[in-house]
C-alpha cells in the first residue's frame, strides 16, 4: 500500500560504508534503494580521514543530491539516512545524519527507530545543562555520549546506549571510526555486508544488491560493532533478551527483494497470501493486490485458491514531494493521483482485493469504491495482517488509538464502513506461521504489539501489556 495515503509510515532507512574511496556515491545509491522507508529528507556525512563533511536536505534522495554535491563529499567512510518524520516532527534541522562538533572531536549520528524514553532523558539532560539543537529523539544519544565519564569513546557509546529504551538502529561516524548498534530487542532490521575490502551496513539487503555488495550477517540485537583502520570489533552493550523484530517489516515496509533477518520478503508475503486463502477463501473471478506491498500476497492468495491473479490496480510512481497535490474538492471530483483501477481487468468481475493492513479505513473505502466505479460486481477485501488495534511506539506512525478503525469497530462494522462485500483479516497464528521465523523455543521473535497491545518494553515507565509467549505462538 502507498504509505503516504494510508497513515502508516516507516520512520527511516540507514546506510553506512567503511573503506571505499567512493563512499559518498555508494551511500547515495544505497539510500536511493531505501527510499521507500522515508521520503521527507535525506542526508550523507562522509569521514574516515580526519574530518567530517555533510550534505542534507528535504525531499527525495534524487532531489537532495546532485553529482556536484556528491563529488565534494570526499572520504573513505560515509553514513546516510532517509527520513520520514514522526518523533520530533519534520523540518530541515531534524534531517539526519545529525552532526555534532566539539573540542573532543566531531560525531555524526543516523538513527532508525524511536526511543520510548526520549522525553524523560531529554528532560534530565536539559536539567544538567545540555542544550539541544533539534527536536529529534536521536539527539539524546549524542548528549549521553558527551556526558559519559568513561575514558574512551567506545566505552562512552556503550554506556550511553544502556540508557536508551525502545527501537534503535544507530550508525555513528567519527573522524576515524564507524560504530553500528542495534537495540537489545532488535525491533528494526540491520544487515552487514562486504564490498571488496569495504564494510557496508544497511536497514535492508536491497541496498547491498544495488551496489554489488555481498551479505555477511545480521547485526545482533544488543551488539555494538566498531570499524576502524585496524579492522572490526564486536562487543555487547546489553544482555540477550527475546528478539522483537517488527512484524510490519515483513507485512508492509521492507522491499520484496530484501531479506529481513534471513527471510525473503516476497516469499514471506506469498506465504501470508496462501495462509489468508486457507483462512478466508471466497468465490471470485480475479485476485488483485494493492501495490506495492500486497502484490506478493495477492500472488500467494491466487496460487492457493486457483483464482487468477491480475493487475487490477496501478500505482503512479512519480508523485514526488514537490508535486502539487489535488485539493479536497478536486479529490472529491475524482482526481486520483496515486492509484488507478484497470477497468479492463475488473469490469464485470468479482474481485478479491488484497491489502496489507487497515489503519483508519478511509483508504480502503476509497479503493473499494474505485474498483466498483471501474465495474467490479463484487469486492472482497482480504488483509494480510491481524487488525491493528494499538499504536506503535517503536518508529512506525500508526496513528493514535482513537484513529485506528479496528480499535473501535468490529470486523463487520469495518466491512460496512469500507463498503466491501466481505472482509477478513489474517489471524495472529497465521501471521507467525506464514513468516516462519526460526523456532528458538522461548518466544516468537516478533513484535506484535500493534495487534495485541502487549509491548515488549516499558512505555513511559510502565509495562503496557506483557509480552509473554502467547498460547497461539508455536515458538
Ligand atoms: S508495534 Fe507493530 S509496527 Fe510497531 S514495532 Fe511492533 S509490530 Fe512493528
Amino acid at each position: 500500500m502507498l504509505a503516504e495515503i494510508k497513515g502508516l509510515n516507516e520512520e527511516c532507512g540507514i546506510f553506512g560504508i567503511w573503506g571505499h574511496e567512493e563512499a559518498a556515491t555508494l551511500t547515495y545509491y544505497g539510500l536511493h534503494s531505501l527510499q521507500h522507508r522515508g521520503q521527507e529528507g535525506a542526508g550523507i556525512v562522509v569521514g574516515g580521514n580526519g574530518t567530517l563533511q555533510f550534505h542534507k536536505g528535504l525531499g527525495l534522495v534524487t532531489e537532495v543530491f546532485s553529482r556536484g554535491e556528491l563529488e565534494q563529499l570526499t572520504g573513505m567512510a560515509a553514513i546516510g539516512h532517509v527520513r520520514y518524520s514522526t518523533a520530533g516532527g519534520g523540518g530541515y534541522t531534524n534531517v539526519q545524519p545529525l552532526l555534532f562538533r566539539s573540542q573532543g572531536g566531531s560525531l555524526a549520528l543516523a538513527h532508525n527507530g524511536n526511543l520510548v524514553n526520549a522525553d524523560e532523558l531529554r528532560f534530565r539532560l536539559e536539567q544538567q545543562g545540555s542544550i539541544f539543537q533539534t527536536t529529534s529523539d536521536t539527539e539524546v544519544l549524542a548528549h549521553l555520549i558527551k556526558r559519559s565519564d568513561e575514558p574512551i569513546l567506545k566505552e562512552r557509546i556503550k554506556e550511553a546506549l544502556t540508557h536508551l529504551r525502545g527501537a534503535f538502529a544507530f550508525l555513528i561516524l567519527t573522524e576515524t571510526e564507524m560504530y553500528i548498534a542495534l537495540d537489545p530487542h532488535g525491533f528494526r532490521p540491520l544487515s552487514l555486508g562486504r564490498l571488496g575490502e569495504a564494510y557496508v551496513v544497511a536497514s535492508e539487503t536491497c541496498a547491498f544488491d544495488v551496489i554489488g555488495a555481498t551479505y555477511e550477517r545480521e547485526v545482533e540485537p544488543g551488539e555494538l560493532i566498531m570499524i576502524n583502520k585496524q579492522g572490526v570489533r564486536s562487543e555487547r552493550f546489553a544482555p540477550k533478551v527475546a528478539r522483537s523484530i517488527c512484524s510490519m517489516e515483513y507485512i508492509y515496509f521492507a522491499r520484496p527483494d530484501s531479506n529481513v533477518d534471513g527471510i525473503n520478503i516476497h516469499t514471506a508475503r506469498k506465504n501470508l497470501g496462501k495462509r489468508l486463502a486457507f483462512e478466508a477463501p471466497v468465490e471470485a473471478d480475479v485476485v488483485t493486490g494493492v501495490p506495492d506491498s500486497s502484490i506478493s500476497v495477492a500472488i500467494g492468495y491466487a496460487e492457493a485458491t486457483g483464482i487468477p491473479y491480475e493487475l487490477g490496480l496501478i500505482k503512479n510512481r512519480y508523485v514526488g514531494r514537490t508535486f502539487i497535490q489535488p485539493s479536497q474538492s478536486l479529490r472529491e471530483q475524482g482526481v486520483k493521483m496515486k492509484l488507478s483501477p484497470v477497468q479492463g481487468v475488473v469490469a464485470g468481475k468479482r474481485v478479491v482485493m488484497v491489502d496489507d493492513s487497515i489503519v483508519r479505513g478511509t483508504t480502503s473505502k476509497r479503493i473499494v469504491r474505485m474498483l466498483r466505479e471501474a465495474g467490479a460486481t463484487e469486492v472482497h477485501v482480504r488483509i494480510s495482517s491481524p487488525p491493528i488495534t494499538h499504536p506503535c511506539f517503536y518508529g512506525i506512525d500508526t496513528s493514535t488509538k482513537e484513529e485506528l478503525i479496528a480499535a473501535n469497530h468490529t470486523i463487520e462494522q469495518i466491512r460496512q464502513l469500507i463498503e466491501a462485500d466481505s472482509l477478513a483479516f489474517l489471524s495472529q497464528e497465521g501471521l507467525l506461521q506464514a513468516i516462519g521465523r526460526p523456532n528458538d523455543s522461548t518466544n516468537c521473535g516478533q513484535c506484535l504489539a500493534c495487534f495485541t497491545g502487549q509491548y515488549p518494553t516499558k512505555i513511559g515507565g510502565e509495562h503496557v501489556g506483557t509480552c509473554v509467549q502467547a498460547s497461539w505462538c508455536e515458538y
